[in-house]
């Protein structure tokens, strides 16, 4: 999901070198200025960039990754034209704001933890879609992306708690240990009842859509305690394996 400020910004660049380059000789000679913010403007980034890609130019091709010399091509700025130049401007201006927001972000233990992700899917996001998300789900999925969802190791963090354990592992309850680490949830089935709940929310959405009838929901699956079997019913149970309660009932992360 691109930033807002930096598609602003990209904005305005493209616009400026769209006047500077303009056919029409009053525009061209006039040199509008573009109003921008206090502390950003867009004539000095404009003329960084086009420093930055003089100065590469004198340095010339250098090697960035282990394929063999030549294989990359290089667009060098005293050859491109027209489209491609603007084009240049606003990725360096992007370039520029991603590695800002990168060097930011290593600095947050918490809010940055997403530099570590080395095997993460992507998933593109855009504004649509988090507006037609309801927004109790959007807050699930966010908070617990970035590890914001009141765990007991978060709690403690947030002075809010003494004991940062797992009732029921004597483990370090993080959200990743309450959604999928924790072995007595694991050995107890809980993860598979809650895995079979989200199947049979799919069955009976998939008939429904079919005209069949629903298949009865009254057998909440069940998985078994020491001493003996425990039934769950509602919803909250999701999120309440662990015995913690990050959510109540109706903030459901369902598939
Ligand atoms: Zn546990």
């Amino acid at each position: 999901m691109k930033s807002i400020l930096e598609e602003y910004k990209c904005g305005k660049a493209r616009l400026l070198t769209m006047l500077e380059e303009s056919d029409d000789p009053v525009v061209k000679t006039l040199q509008p200025s573009l109003k921008t913010g206090r502390k950003w403007k867009v004539t000095e980034a404009v003329d960084e960039a086009k420093e930055c890609f003089k100065m590469n130019e004198v340095i010339g091709q250098t090697q960035t990754d282990r394929r063999g010399l030549g294989s990359t091509t290089a667009k060098w700025w005293s050859k491109t034209e027209g489209k491609e130049k603007r084009d240049m401007v606003t990725d360096e201006i992007r370039n520029k704001e991603d590695s800002k927001l990168v060097q930011k972000a290593v600095q947050q233990p918490q809010q940055g933890q997403w530099t570590n992700w080395d095997t993460a899917i992507q998933r593109s996001l855009i504004w649509n879609d988090i507006w037609h998300m309801a927004p109790l789900r959007i807050s699930f999925l966010i908070r617990s992306v970035y590890d914001l969802l009141p765990s007991n190791a978060n709690l403690v963090r947030w002075v809010k708690k003494d004991n940062p354990k797992c009732p029921l592992s004597q483990g370090r309850q993080t959200t990743e240990h309450v959604l999928s680490s924790c072995k007595v949830a694991l050995s107890q089935g809980r993860y598979t009842w809650r895995h079979n709940r989200v199947l049979q929310e799919l069955a009976s959405v998939i008939s429904t859509a079919k005209g069949e009838i629903q298949p009865s929901s009254t057998s909440s699956t069940v998985f078994t305690t020491e001493d003996g079997v425990k039934k769950w019913h509602g919803g909250s149970v999701i999120i309440n394996i662990c015995e913690i309660t990050l959510l109540s009932s109706d903030h459901l992360p369902l598939p």
